[in-house]
């Protein structure tokens, strides 16, 4: 004997948007990528993903990859952090402030190098 099975009901509840705050909403700079890899810290916001070419930092940057530099002179195979913290490829960030834009692409703020190490010193250590 089937059970009468209920009548679907499409119930489509509208889910209403309840965080849209009043008031204004500061945009002081457009959100284009999202890094959403986090695995540890290093230091205060440091990510172990290039923000520029999405590679590693414990590996050559894309370029250097893409290339298939292995020199470890080269930039591609060393960090650069800025003032703000944030460590990027030396080939990537220095491209990217080369191209007219003096600002660290994830906090926005002035780019200034603070370190540069090798990516291999790292791995050796
Ligand atoms: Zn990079
Ligand atoms: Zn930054």
């Amino acid at each position: 004997m089937a059970e009468p099975e209920p009548e679907a009901v499409a119930g489509l509840a509208s889910k209403s948007l309840v965080n849209q705050a009043p008031g204004e909403v500061e945009k002081k700079y457009d959100v284009l990528a999202v890094n959403l890899v986090c695995t540890w810290k290093f230091g205060d916001g440091f990510t172990d993903t290039c923000a520029i070419c999405k590679a590693s930092l414990y590996e050559a940057s894309l370029d250097c990859q893409a290339h298939n530099i292995e020199d470890k002179k080269h930039d591609g195979w060393h960090l650069c952090t800025g003032m703000c913290d944030h460590a990027f490829h030396y080939d990537c960030i220095k491209k990217f402030t080369q191209r007219g834009r003096n600002n660290c692409p994830v906090c926005n703020a002035p780019w200034e190098e603070k370190s540069v190490v090798a990516i291999s010193s790292m791995n050796d250590a």
